[in-house]
């Protein structure tokens, strides 16, 4: 690329190859991935020593280009779709959905409005419906829209619950969660302009659970002094333990107290596709308004979330604008304009890799899924509860499971348990093997897995274990005075 190149073009000879490449290099690594070691790390230092640079003037071939970016950047990147990446939420993705993006970028798919692509608003529209009755949403009332993850998913449910239930008026509004709901959700709280003082952490008890009568104690209280309830969040799998509060319950209090009910299944919504789940689930159906995250669960790349609302007009009502440029483009009120529905303009198409993955693999294939990643953390659990050298410290719900190092006869108190657990994870990172990062339970430090990779098998699990149980050990004997 020494010439100049005001069009920015490639010939048609070298875009194949470009393409080519990179689909052989995807494919490379999707065949391998299990082989590698799934945790990266690099300080600024070395990333700086790699990559800073002026913005070239010159442009280079992309074959090298592409071979640098592959050794440096990808060859040096966590994986989150690895099996044994059980931290965090992990992000298992798909091959078709992969090349259902590369194709809604390489048309650069204008999602935004019907006109622009009607088959892109109609596939939304189409793969929405099937997900409102997949949660048993009203299916023509219900509507919805594929945001970028699920912290936009609430930002966008939680604008529209205030717009419905204050107005323009929000300075005595009052909004209830739990201290286990997900940080995105203060976030977004924070973002449309609510004081603290208009926010209600209400605590879970010893087991995570929401306290109900707390939170009814809490609304009568807020009434009294003349403020105004308008809205509880509830979470349908907590990214902690997976603890789903109490539904129905939550639903009828929101009922009579006039609440705006949102829910957020970023985390734990997709189990509804297992019988298991579907039971935990229960009354999910209720919701004013539901946040799932297909980039998780349901076997997505980034970035897609999703807001799922019960009446599709509390939406447009929130968030119709209409500039002049926009005039000529209306069309019918069946043609949905997606960016009257949510905060994006320009929108890509996201619902492309959710329906070509769901049309190739069938919906019980994603049933099935879901079903193993439950399953499994079940049977984990009992492999830790049959050893002598770990205890469960919460059950394994809705695919995670929290347990820590802690033999039997050990006598060790919480600061040693503590200390050996942040051991064992700090051992497994720099080892690269696994990634497994501890997390906090009731003032315990804990490991915790997060198992809703269906590429993980029983043997990826007990082999993590048993690493870890060499690095505790190996502690032990460096420790003795301690111990
Ligand atoms: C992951 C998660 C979110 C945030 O979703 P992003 O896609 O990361 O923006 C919100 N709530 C819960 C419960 C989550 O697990």
């Amino acid at each position: 690329m020494s010439k100049r190149n005001a069009k920015l073009e490639l010939v048609a000879e070298e875009m194949k190859a470009l393409g080519y490449a990179t689909v052989d290099a995807i494919v490379k690594h999707h065949l391998t991935q299990s082989k590698k070691l799934p945790v990266a790390m690099g300080s600024r230092e070395e990333m700086d020593s790699i990559f800073l640079e002026e913005a070239p003037e010159e442009g280079k071939n992309p074959k090298e280009v592409l071979d640098f970016v592959l050794q440096h950047v990808m060859a040096n990147t966590t994986l989150l779709s690895h099996p044994k990446a059980y931290s965090f939420v992990p992000g298992p993705s798909n091959y078709v959905s992969v090349m259902a993006d590369a194709l809604a970028t390489g048309f650069n798919v204008f999602s935004g409005g019907w006109a622009a692509s009607p088959p892109a608003a109609e596939l939304e529209i189409i793969t929405i419906q099937w997900l409102l009755k997949i949660f048993g949403f009203p299916p023509k009332k219900g509507g919805g829209i594929f945001t970028s993850g699920g912290s936009m998913a609430n930002l966008t449910a939680l604008a529209t619950a205030r717009n419905i239930k204050c107005g323009k008026d929000f300075s005595k509004a009052v909004i209830y969660l739990s201290d286990q709901a997900h940080s995105s959700n203060i976030k977004a709280i924070r973002v449309l302009g609510f004081k603290e003082e208009q926010v209600r952490v209400i605590p879970t008890d010893g087991e995570f659970n929401f306290a109900m009568n707390k939170l009814k104690n809490c609304i009568a209280k807020d009434r009294l002094q003349g403020l105004y309830p308008f809205c509880l969040i509830g979470s349908a799998g907590t990214t902690n333990t997976g603890t789903v509060d109490p539904l129905r319950e939550m639903a009828k209090i929101s009922k009579k107290e006039n609440l705006w009910f949102h829910i957020d299944g970023a985390y734990g919504a997709a189990a509804i596709l297992a019988p298991k789940g579907k039971k935990a689930l229960r009354g999910i159906e209720k919701a004013d308004s539901l946040t799932i995250d297909p980039h998780k669960w349901l076997f997505q790349p980034y970035e897609m979330g999703c807001l799922l609302v019960r009446n599709h007009k509390n939406l447009s009502h929130t968030f119709t604008e209409k500039p002049e440029y926009l005039r000529d483009i209306e069309g019918n009120t069946s043609e949905i304009n997606f960016y009257d529905l949510g905060i994006q303009l320009t929108r890509r198409f996201r619902a492309l890799k959710f329906y070509m993955s769901i049309k190739t693999f069938g919906l019980t294939a994603f049933r099935d899924a879901v079903a193993y990643n439950i399953d499994i953390a079940e049977k984990i659990e009992e492999l830790l509860r049959g050893s002598r050298k770990w205890q469960v410290v919460h059950p394994a719900t809705l695919a995670i499971i929290n347990f820590r190092f802690n033999p039997i006869h050990s006598d060790y108190d919480e600061l040693m348990l503590d200390t050996i657990n942040q051991y064992i994870s700090e051992k497994m990172m720099r080892s690269r093997k696994a990634l497994l990062v501890t997390t906090i339970l009731n003032k315990q430090v804990v490991l915790r897995m997060c198992l809703i990779n269906p590429r993980t098998t029983l043997n990826d699990v007990k082999e993590t274990l048993l690493l870890c149980e060499e690095f505790a050990e190996a502690f032990e004997k460096a420790n003795r005075h301690m111990v």
